[in-house]
């Protein structure tokens, strides 16, 4: 695997290599990589020639600094599982390569931005679309892999594609999850054991939705069903919003779209953890 720090000899080696005729995966990523972040470099690696993972700690994505702090990072582990798995490039730049010219730039994305992560995390997806920006110029790749986990973003991202015109096209890879359903995270690995046990509330509590609003109960009934089931001491839900999927928009009742999707963030501990599932 080819290790880049910085940009220029990246480019100077992505240029060799498209001339030769290869197809270029990207695959976007904070580290303290796991199953999921995996899955999404099999994909690539089955889909593309060559195959390049980002690692990057991107500061203008968290609007809180405990959480940048807090942040895992496990840079060497990394190093060696994506070595394991047969990735060609690795880029993971240091804060002065990718913003040398200051990170001022803000994005709106109107209704998309709005809700959910978007009102608990005022500025997020603005530093998400910066970082993606920056990293799409840089590689200029075919394909750009990301997870359904981050269902919002993936859809934010879909529309600063299109927005921008960026020559590429876009897959989202289904959640990966633990045997007991939690959905993966490099976050989890902050939960203490009896934390971990507790966060498999969060997939709990979207499934019996999901059942209930398949089985007719409304959108109201079913969001107190899930206030109840989270209802334990080291547990604070923060939304849990049924929305349409493209657009976002918060439904009051699942016939308003095509295709419905759950979403919920919820504090365990101090951690704050996010999951869907599309209805
Ligand atoms: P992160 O390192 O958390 O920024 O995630 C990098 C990419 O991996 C994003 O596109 C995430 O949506 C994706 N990802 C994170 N967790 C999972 C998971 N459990 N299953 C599938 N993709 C995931």
């Amino acid at each position: 695997m080819q290790i880049f720090k910085e940009i220029a000899p990246l480019r100077a080696f992505l240029i060799e290599m498209k001339a030769s005729g290869k197809s270029v995966g990207l695959v976007p990523t904070m580290g303290a990589l796991h199953e999921g972040h995996l899955t999404l470099l099999q994909q690539s690696r089955s889909e593309n020639s060559l195959t390049v993972c980002t690692i990057y700690v991107n500061p203008t994505q968290f609007n809180n600094p405990e959480d940048l702090t807090k942040y895992p990072r496990t840079l060497e582990k990394d190093t060696e599982l994506l070595e394991s798995v047969g990735c060609d490039v690795l880029f993971c730049p240091e804060n002065d390569q990718m913003y040398d010219a200051g990170g001022t730039i803000r994005f709106d994305f109107g209704s998309l931005d709005k809700v959910m992560e978007g009102e608990f995390r005022p500025g997020h997806f603005s530093g998400v679309a910066l970082v993606v920006s920056k990293l799409f110029h840089i590689v200029e790749p075919h394909v750009a892999y990301f997870g359904q986990k981050d269902w919002q973003q993936f859809a934010v991202i879909s529309r600063l594609v299109k927005e921008l015109k960026f020559n590429l096209t876009l897959k989202a890879v289904p959640t990966v999850r633990e045997p007991n359903g939690l959905a993966m995270s490099s976050r989890n690995l902050r939960l203490t054991p009896q934390q971990t046990e507790t966060a498999t509330l969060l997939s709990k509590a979207l499934t019996q939705a999901r059942e209930q609003l398949r089985a007719g109960k409304t959108i109201d009934d079913v969001k107190n069903g899930v206030s109840q089931l989270l209802l334990h001491p080291d547990v604070r839900l923060e939304y849990f919003e049924v929305a349409d999927s493209e657009n976002l928009t918060l439904l009051n009742s699942v016939v308003e779209s095509n295709k419905p999707i759950l979403c919920m963030a919820a504090f365990v501990g101090e951690v704050r953890l996010i999951d869907n599932m599309f209805l």
